[in-house]
């Protein structure tokens, strides 16, 4: 099956194959992918995350804007584990961003719904390569910092951007460290409110920032203040990124993340089938009940137990 990717109708055709649950659908996904492969990698995929309200939709649809004013294609997608339970995604809504989802050289798509955090990451992975291969230059992957989300999304981009809100307190507003870790960039948004309070925040984070050890010795993580509402700010962060592009690329980091994410992705990939394939085998479905109530009871060691459905797995291959 073929997809016209140079429409945004083709594009959207390609990724809800993607999203489909059914077997023959992702199968013909995967064919389409692996033959567009090489139009894939070229672009700028950047991450962006923080807690709700602190501005995404507004920001993404100034700065997304920008970009196209610029000349580039910019496709937005969005990682959102609560879609799970409600549905629906309350990222990627394409009412959140009025001038980008009616740009036409932009392309805005919801996180799929009714999956896993391992499943929405994976379709949305396969989605930015369509993307990439429909000519996108640049690729915004939203996330709401839910769960594990945003270091699953900070391994599927090159960039990954964080926004706080200028009233920060001391309290790192509760913000993950592990969120922290993974950041390229530090934006204190909605600056034009109070302009003297977003500069306390960013001193505030600096400081944070400056206890971390940079996980990228080519760049230490900066922060910057801007706002989505008046789009002030949003030129530097542009050049920020852009700067990040250039020094990891003289350094060769950018390459290896890269090569990292798709080898981490694989073995994912490996895992999971393996899981799969381990609870779909019928031996192992008599075999495991038992087992596992001995293990509970303690009549028999976990380490004893999982040998022996090993090797009946191993051994009896259907
Ligand atoms: P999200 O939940 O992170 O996507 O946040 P939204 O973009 O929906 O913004 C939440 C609220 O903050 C909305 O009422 C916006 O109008 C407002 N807002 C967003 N960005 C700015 C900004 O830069 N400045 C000001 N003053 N308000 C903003």
């Amino acid at each position: 099956m073929e997809f016209d990717l140079s429409t945004r109708r083709g594009l959207a055709r390609a990724i809800t194959r993607v999203e489909s649950r059914r077997t023959d659908h992702q199968i013909e996904a995967r064919d389409f992918l692996t033959s567009v492969m090489e139009k894939t990698g070229k672009t700028q995929r950047i991450g962006i995350t923080g807690v709700p309200g602190v501005g995404k939709s507004t920001f993404i649809d100034a700065f997304g804007t920008m970009l196209t004013d610029m000349g580039f294609k910019v496709a937005v997608l969005a990682v959102d584990p609560t879609s799970q339970r409600s549905r629906g995604s309350i990222l990627g809504d394409k009412t959140r961003m009025a001038r980008l989802s009616v740009d036409e050289n932009a392309f805005v798509r919801p996180s799929p719904a009714g999956e896993t955090l391992g499943g929405v990451a994976r379709k949305t992975r396969e989605s930015l390569l369509f993307c990439e291969a429909a000519g996108y230059d640049i690729i915004l992957v939203e996330t709401v910092g839910v769960g594990q989300s945003e270091t699953v999304v900070a391994d599927m981009v090159d960039f990954f951007l964080v926004l706080m809100l200028p009233n920060a307190g001391d309290d790192l507003q509760g913000i993950k460290k592990g969120v922290l870790e993974v950041a390229d960039l530090i934006a204190v948004n909605k600056a034009d409110i109070d302009p003297k309070a977003a500069s306390r925040a960013q001193r505030h984070y600096q400081n944070a920032l400056h206890i971390l050890e940079p996980a990228d010795e080519a760049w230490s993580p900066p922060v910057l203040t801007c706002s989505g509402a008046t789009a002030e700010g949003l030129p530097e962060l542009w050049e920020t990124i852009e700067l990040h592009r250039k020094k990891t690329t003289e350094s060769g980091s950018r390459a290896k993340r890269r090569a990292d994410q798709q080898i981490k992705w694989m073995n994912e990939l490996i895992q999971d089938g393996l899981m799969t394939a381990f609870r779909a085998h019928s031996a192992i479905q008599s075999e495991l009940p038992m087992l596992r109530q001995k293990v509970g009871n303690g009549e028999i060691p976990a380490s004893a137990a999982a040998d022996d459905l090993l090797t009946l797995f191993l051994n009896n291959n259907n």
